[in-house]
């Protein structure tokens, strides 16, 4: 039976393996909304192999691109920030929310409301707006798929087993390219070598987060929100190989994991399948040749990021939302060459140190602390040493 999706960020690393999946399930989808922010030839052109019926882009200003490169197709096209919210709100089985950071908030929970099936891979909504999202899930009785990959995994691993038996949750890392370096070295790392991630290839944003182990600490929160364990039986190990993508220990010590290869269709199709499995065009997890796979702790003294969302998220209120606009303001700020990559974390910190706000209670609220949270942490770009 045929099944309608809208992929959200379609023309991103996850918005693209997810195509590269129905291209090989061709049959089993009809595509209705993709999205993009200003791609909007790469958008046209996936809208039409995929024979989507409406593209949309979410900079109103590449909309005029946009209907250039659809002429003809028939296919609609739509720009701007309310017109993401209302193809995330069309109708559809699937909706995959792959846009990056809390832009991806308001789509996200434009599709939730409906009460759609989400398989989640924007864990900056998540971050930034987790007890607004998941009571929008509840009352719209939508459905929310895990897939990061770790929590892919954990979902995987829970599955059939009742929560209230779990003693710990853990979430692998594998350390990033800098894993190895001492503090000196760290200082002098180039946006090049932050870039090269050594096991996965994502967008620059979440590459950029593995490398200060911020996308762990995000992790770290989307894993209390999805799975209420506790905060302190939350774990995270590093796990340099990337095979086993997370791990259940329940009340007898049994531990489930989930492996398999670093490659983020598996837990997309896991996703998209969802409760059933799909084909999927990878290779199979080759053990004997990968040999060893080891696990060693994380250093917060070299690689703070993981200790400052731990923080946040017992802090609560606006804590986490303030930690993500920050992050993601350092990072655009370390991409354009402005900031050293040690100071990523240290701007975040210092904008958590200097903005609080009130617990947000709805989306709006949430907005609100993202652009406040946005400011001070430019004017902490701002005051600080600049490469
Ligand atoms: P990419 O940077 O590769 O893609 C981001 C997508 O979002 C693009 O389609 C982009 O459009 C769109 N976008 C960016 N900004 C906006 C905006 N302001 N408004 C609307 N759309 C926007 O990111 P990834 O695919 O790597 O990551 C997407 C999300 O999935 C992130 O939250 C990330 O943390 C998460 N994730 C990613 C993984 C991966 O392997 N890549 C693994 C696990 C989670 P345009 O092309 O026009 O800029």
């Amino acid at each position: 039976m045929t099944r309608s999706i809208s992929i959200l960020g379609a023309t991103g690393s996850i918005g693209a393996s997810t195509l590269d999946l129905i291209r090989h399930n061709r049959g089993d989808w009809q595509v209705e909304a993709l999205t993009a922010n200003c791609s909007a030839k790469k958008l046209a052109a996936v809208a039409r192999e995929f024979e989507a019926r409406i593209a949309v882009v979410g900079d109103v200003a590449c909309l005029g691109d946009l209907r250039e490169a659809l002429d003809g197709s028939g296919i609609e096209a739509a720009g701007g920030a309310q017109a993401l919210c209302e193809a995330a709100a069309q109708p559809v089985d699937m909706t995959v929310a792959a846009i990056v950071g809390c832009a991806g908030l308001a789509p996200t929970m434009a599709a939730v409301e409906r009460g759609g099936t989400i398989a989640l891979a924007n864990k900056e909504a998540l971050v930034s707006a987790g007890e607004i999202l998941k009571s929008a899930v509840t009352q719209a009785g939508a459905t929310l798929l895990p897939t990061d990959s770790e929590h892919n995994a954990i979902f995987q691993c829970l599955a059939g087993n009742d929560i209230a038996q779990v003693r710990k949750i853990t979430l692998t890392a594998s350390g990033g390219p800098f894993r190895t370096l001492d503090a000196e070295a760290l200082k002098s790392v180039t946006r090049e070598q932050a870039l090269k991630h050594p096991n996965w290839d994502m967008g620059a944003k979440i590459t950029v987060d593995s490398a200060t182990m911020m996308n762990k600490g995000l992790e770290f929160i989307e894993a209390h929100h999805l799975f209420p364990v506790g905060l302190d039986n939350i774990k995270i190990i590093v796990h340099p190989q990337s095979i086993v993508h997370s791990m259940v220990e329940y009340r007898d010590r049994s531990v489930l994991a989930q492996m398999g290869p670093s490659d983020m269709r598996v837990p997309i199709a896991s996703c998209l399948a969802w409760p059933e499995r799909m084909e999927t065009p990878l290779e199979p997890l080759d053990l004997a040749a990968i040999g060893t796979l080891t696990f060693e702790a994380t250093n917060e003294e070299l690689f703070p990021a993981t200790r400052i969302c731990r923080e946040a998220i017992e802090a609560g209120g606006a804590a986490p939302a303030v930690l993500n606009a920050a992050n993601e303001i350092a990072v655009e700020a370390f991409l354009a060459d402005r900031i050293a990559f040690t100071r990523i974390t240290a701007v975040v910190e210092e904008t958590l140190a200097r903005y609080s706000a009130p617990q947000p209670a709805t989306l709006e609220d949430v907005l609100a602390v993202d652009a406040g949270a946005r400011i001070r942490a430019r004017d902490a770009l701002e005051s600080s040493t600049f490469v």
